[in-house]
């Protein structure tokens, strides 16, 4: 380790852990589903600040205190119907149903204002400049949400509401969110598809959730929309070389003032929903990256991850890439068999995204 470490904050607040997400309910065949247990679930958070701490790590960030996002806050993304919505949970029984794969109950719109307020407070003091970055561990996570819908274990979009908060309250200009997330983050892209003022870099996992989105020829109006679909099964070498081919360039290109990531580990190897083969090694490279892209000024946020086992080494090698420590660990002791080299159906993916970038650049 070197002497000195960088300022990186660390946004917790345990009113995240209230947001009970009920079964796993598609709600077009809702009828025809067992109610399991939910994968978004508040062990999700324990279980990787229970590593954070075991590592020692935790002891080298800088805590901040817990913060809740307040409805104006909210109002920058979403619809005052839909923040009705939500809030109205707090007097459901229980998780009930309120969008396609996510429930609300009792203890969520607390749990959202917790989350989206965590990240508001941790953006805050990087753009003041008293942090280097920040990790926020909150849940329920956010990008799939859209201004005025719930879907995917998300109800507020909590990346895309700090991001218009430092817009139009710090003074931030143009900001950069990169969501590496398996899934494709359509909320967060529907929030900016019109905005040449925020860049949205997205690497997914291709025809997977939610159906038909996250396209290469998806650029929104403004241009600064970025798709990067990639096949199954794709590892750390294939996530590598699109960073390095396409998300890398496309910030470098747009020279953002703050740079988001909308951290999901759910392109995991043991991911119970992801289909991909990213160990946390694979996860420090792409956090290397993104750091160094961005001039080391990053706020990560935790969108999924649902491996109890794998997730929290993920976030370990995350955060010590923030910090500018040493690995602690070796190799990833979760890490599956996965492609070792590129393959050519990874390289073909990032081709089409290549080309579609040659025809149409992504500028500042
Ligand atoms: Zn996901």
């Amino acid at each position: 380790m070197g002497n000195s470490v960088n300022r990186v904050g660390f946004a917790w607040d345990d009113t995240c852990l209230g947001h009970v997400s009920g079964p796993m309910l598609r709600s077009d065949t809702a009828s025809s589903w067992l109610p399991t247990p939910n994968f978004e679930s508040p062990e999700r958070l324990l279980a990787c600040r229970q590593v954070l701490q075991a590592s020692g790590r935790l002891d080298l960030m800088v805590p901040l205190p817990p913060r809740r996002a307040s409805l104006d806050d909210l109002r920058l993304v979403h619809t005052a119907e839909h923040l009705e919505m939500v809030r109205s949970s707090e007097g459901f029984d229980g998780p009930a149903l309120v969008g396609d794969a996510i429930c609300a109950g009792p203890g969520t719109w607390d749990a959202c204002r917790a989350a989206a307020g965590a990240v508001i407070g941790a953006v805050s003091e990087v753009v003041a400049g008293r942090l280097d970055s920040a990790f926020a561990l909150v849940r329920p996570p956010g990008h799939h949400a859209t201004p005025d819908t719930a879907m995917g274990s998300c109800l507020v979009n909590n990346v895309a509401v700090a991001a218009r908060y430092a817009q139009q309250h710090l003074g931030a200009g143009r900001v950069a969110i990169v969501d590496w997330d398996v899934h494709h983050g359509n909320g967060t892209e529907d929030v900016f598809a019109d905005d040449a003022s925020v860049l949205f870099l997205s690497t997914h996992q291709e025809n997977f959730y939610p159906p038909d989105r996250g396209h290469v020829a998806d650029r929104g109006s403004a241009g600064t929309t970025v798709n990067v679909p990639l096949p199954a099964g794709s590892g750390d070498e294939g996530y590598f070389s699109a960073f390095d081919r396409v998300i890398v360039p496309a910030l470098r290109a747009f020279a953002p003032d703050l740079v988001f990531v909308s951290a999901g580990q759910d392109a995991a190897g043991t991911d119970p929903l992801g289909r991909m083969c990213v160990s946390a090694d694979g996860f420090r490279g792409l956090a290397r990256r993104v750091l160094d892209a961005a001039g080391g000024r990053v706020v990560a946020v935790l969108e999924g991850g649902y491996s109890l086992g794998q997730m929290p080494w993920c976030v370990l090698a995350i955060v010590e890439e923030l910090l500018g420590v040493d690995p602690s660990f070796e190799r990833d002791p979760m890490a599956i068999d996965g492609p070792t080299t590129l393959r050519p159906e990874e390289t073909a993916a990032i081709d089409r995204v290549v080309a579609e970038l040659a025809a149409r650049p992504v500028r500042s």
